[in-house]
């Protein structure tokens, strides 16, 4: 079942396309944070980053900050996040990988909030934080 993602791709649904090559896609979202809110996809049907093909993701890596360029240009405003939810744990509705490039305006000026996640950072135990950098690493030569 092709997801909402791939309709857009065939233009079997419309989209407010922004930029697109051979790989890659990038339209704005239909419920945007703040007005600018676009979405950069591969063209491949991936639906997590952990399964996308080295090709896809160096496209995807290729456009990415010429589309933040772009955006910030068009919205007059360099404040931005970048967001992928990996996943639907995570937050992920769509199966199909997608960044979110949402511009963060002034609080107060028109335009949406953007992005407020609530980010709530702990101390890091330096033990466990070794082991577990020496896990990644290795997992990393898997
Ligand atoms: P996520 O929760 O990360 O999977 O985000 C999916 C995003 O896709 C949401 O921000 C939706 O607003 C957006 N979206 C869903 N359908 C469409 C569509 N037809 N055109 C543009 N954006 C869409």
């Amino acid at each position: 079942m092709p997801t909402i993602f791939e309709k857009i791709i065939n233009a079997e649904i419309p989209s407010h396309k922004v930029y697109e090559d051979d790989l890659v896609l990038a339209f704005l979202d239909i419920n945007p944070l703040s007005t600018g809110h676009t979405l950069l996809i591969p063209k491949e049907p991936a639906p997590t980053i952990d399964q996308l093909s080295p090709e896809a993701a160096a496209a995807l890596g290729r456009a990415l900050p010429a589309l933040c360029r772009a955006i910030q240009r068009a919205t007059g405003n360099d404040a931005l996040n970048i967001l992928l939810n990996n996943t639907k744990p995570a937050g992920q509705l769509v199966p199909h990988v997608h960044f979110h490039i949402i511009p963060k305006p002034e609080t107060g000026s028109p335009g949406g909030q953007g992005l407020s996640a609530p980010w709530k950072p702990s101390e890091i135990d330096h033990d466990e934080a070794a082991a577990l950098a020496s896990d990644i690493a290795a997992a990393m030569k898997m």
